[in-house]
């Protein structure tokens, strides 16, 4: 039977009334699917403790390292003691468990702390314990509430590269998954694992980046060709913003695969980026859920959305954005400057999102300013450079745009009051996007929500 992959993030798992929240709706999944595979992260704000303690012992300061791993063992010790309360022996039992993991990320800080060196891969083994910790603790909860299940070790059951963040091997995972997972879901019982976390062949713990257990759930869902992913998060679904900068936004019923992956790319935080491409190859439609309010229907991403008619389907935006500006110094020698320009950008391993050209300059933007020295180092060989810090992508996403000329032209409209840097629709037509400055997006995004969602039905 096609198994549905329910995937609940950090603060859905924050603590032990969360995580007892989670148990009963996986009860109710459980019963009425009979196939189910639950992936969880880390507790909330766990991997930034961690990460937090890597960095510190990285820069030699044991007393944080010392403080941070502690708070994270306090926090766990006391949702174990919640959760297990009269049982001492099961208490005894989980903490082993979980406690190993903490014993292993103490001993690779104190490495770090002594030889000052923090390498990705001793990061990536330190940050996987938070999911590590959290899907044994739940999956020992479903065993002690009577709901059959087993933990799976991510380490097994998801192979990846060895890079940092690492990417999934697709044939490597589908037959591990199928080896670990198939045979506890054909014994009738829940399998049980931590997302984020994968293995390379030869069993090196990786990670596979910030927000990552969503795409440890489509790769699952792919491997194990599930019925459906489910992402159960703290919000009623995909949402027509980010709720935290327009407080109006509401949600969005259903979204194509198409429109999700340009949301997520630019910017909505509630899918991981990579999340969609999975589900994409199979087919599995994926929803968001919210584990506080489960009888909501929440947002069903599926290869065509049926669309009532809306001019766009939903904003969103990333924040604190470089822009980079390079300007050819051989003017008219065209052919051969966007491959120099852009080889730059490969070297130093540095995505660019928004791309900009005009006869003899081009302008993009990057997330991830970490090498941009290096960059503007490069680029200033053969061209004149320009860096300006403290921008922001704002992308207006909906399939409406590629039959609907005039909706591109009424976006801009509405942002007519604000600087525009770049202004970009791609061959996708499925958005259109603009680089401005960061202090106006809250602005500028209130009042595309206010002219294209709050108005809804005046604009159609
Ligand atoms: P989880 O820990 O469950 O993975 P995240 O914090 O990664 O949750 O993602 C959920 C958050 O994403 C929401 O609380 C919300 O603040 C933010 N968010 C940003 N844009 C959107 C959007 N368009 N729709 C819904 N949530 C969004
Ligand atoms: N725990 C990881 C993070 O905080 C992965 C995830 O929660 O999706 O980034
Ligand atoms: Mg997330």
């Amino acid at each position: 039977m096609a198994p549905v992959i329910m995937k609940f993030g950090g603060t859905s798992v924050a603590d032990a009334a969360a995580i007892r929240q989670v148990s009963s709706i996986v009860r109710r999944a459980h019963d009425s699917y009979g196939s189910v595979v639950v992936v969880v992260s880390a507790m909330a704000k766990v991997t930034d403790g961690l990460l937090a303690a890597c960095a510190a012992a990285r820069d030699g300061h044991s007393h944080p390292v010392d403080e941070l791993v502690a708070s994270i063992e306090t926090r766990h010790r006391a949702v174990v003691q919640e959760l297990f309360g009269d049982d001492a022996a099961a208490i005894t039992d989980v903490w082993t468990l979980v406690s190993h993991y903490l014993h292993d990320v103490r001993s690779v800080l104190s490495s770090v702390l002594i030889l000052r060196e923090l390498t990705p891969r001793g990061t990536d083994r330190v940050a996987a314990a938070g999911e590590l910790m959290s899907s044994r603790l739940i999956a020992a909860f479903l065993s002690r509430e009577g709901i059959g299940s087993r933990w799976v070790d991510p380490r097994a059951a998801l192979l990846t590269d060895s890079r940092s963040p690492a990417l999934p091997l697709m044939r490597e995972t589908q037959a591990a998954a199928t080896g670990e997972i198939g045979p506890v879901l054909s014994a009738g019982e829940i399998a049980v694992t931590g997302g984020f976390v994968g293995a390379t062949g030869e069993g090196i713990t990786t990670t596979l980046g910030r927000g990552g257990s969503d795409f440890s759930a489509a790769v699952l869902g792919a491997a194990l060709t599930a019925r459906e992913i489910q992402i159960w998060t703290d919000v009623d679904g995909m949402l027509t913003a980010d709720p935290r900068i327009v407080r109006a936004a509401h949600v969005v019923p259903q979204l194509s695969f198409d429109e999700a992956s340009e949301l997520a790319y630019f910017g909505a935080k509630v899918l991981h980026p990579s999340t969609i491409l999975p589900a994409v190859e199979r087919s599995i439609p994926v929803r968001i859920l919210n584990t506080r309010r489960p009888d909501v229907p929440g947002t069903l991403i599926l290869p065509q959305a049926a669309n009532p008619g809306r001019k766009l389907t939903a904003i969103a935006c990333k924040r604190d954005i470089t822009v980079v500006d390079v300007t050819s110094s051989r003017m008219l020698l065209a052919h051969g400057f966007l491959r120099r320009v852009f080889e730059v950008f490969e070297r130093q391993e540095t995505s660019v999102d928004v791309v900009t050209t005009s006869e003899v300059s081009v302008s993009v933007t990057v997330d991830d300013d970490r090498r941009i020295d290096a960059i503007a180092r490069e680029l200033s060989d053969f061209a004149t450079v320009r860096i300006e810090t403290g921008m922001a992508i704002v992308c207006a996403v909906g399939d409406q745009l590629r039959t609907d000329p005039l909706t591109a032209g009424q976006v801009l409209g509405t942002l007519e009051q604000f600087p525009l840097r770049m202004v970009s629709q791609a061959a996708s037509r499925r958005n259109v996007t603009v680089v401005l400055n960061d202090s106006d997006v809250p602005a500028a995004m209130s009042r595309l929500h206010e002219a294209f969602f709050s108005r809804e039905e005046a604009m159609l």
